[in-house]
């Protein structure tokens, strides 16, 4: 699959929890504590961006295929991207962050 060097455990630049990969192959984006990534991607996986600049959570999707999705802001350079929410990601992080858009 050429993803399983990327596959590997990481500390969170934000909460500073270490993140543990999935056992399934597909690669983390995110952390599943504090929701927050890093722009690390230009293309999802490859990490080829020269950015890495925070990614803060900033809203909330529920596609109709894909299902609950996250969306990301880059601090630095702005950039947004869409992830599909974690398995063990924290729902009352998600919840948390639909309310306060609807503020
Ligand atoms: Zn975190
Ligand atoms: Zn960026």
């Amino acid at each position: 699959m050429g993803k399983k060097e990327e596959n590997t455990a990481f500390i969170c630049a934000v909460c500073h929890r270490s993140v543990l990969p999935f056992k399934h192959g597909t690669y983390r984006n995110h952390c599943p504590f504090c929701l927050t990534s890093v722009h690390l991607d230009v293309l999802p996986g490859d990490r080829k961006s020269t950015c890495k600049g925070i990614m803060k959570p900033i809203g909330v999707k529920n596609h109709s295929k894909k299902g609950w999705q996250i969306v990301h802001q880059c601090l630095k350079c702005r950039m947004e991207k869409v992830n599909v929410v974690g398995i063990d990601d924290d729902w009352s992080k998600i919840i948390e962050l639909c309310h306060s858009l609807q503020t």
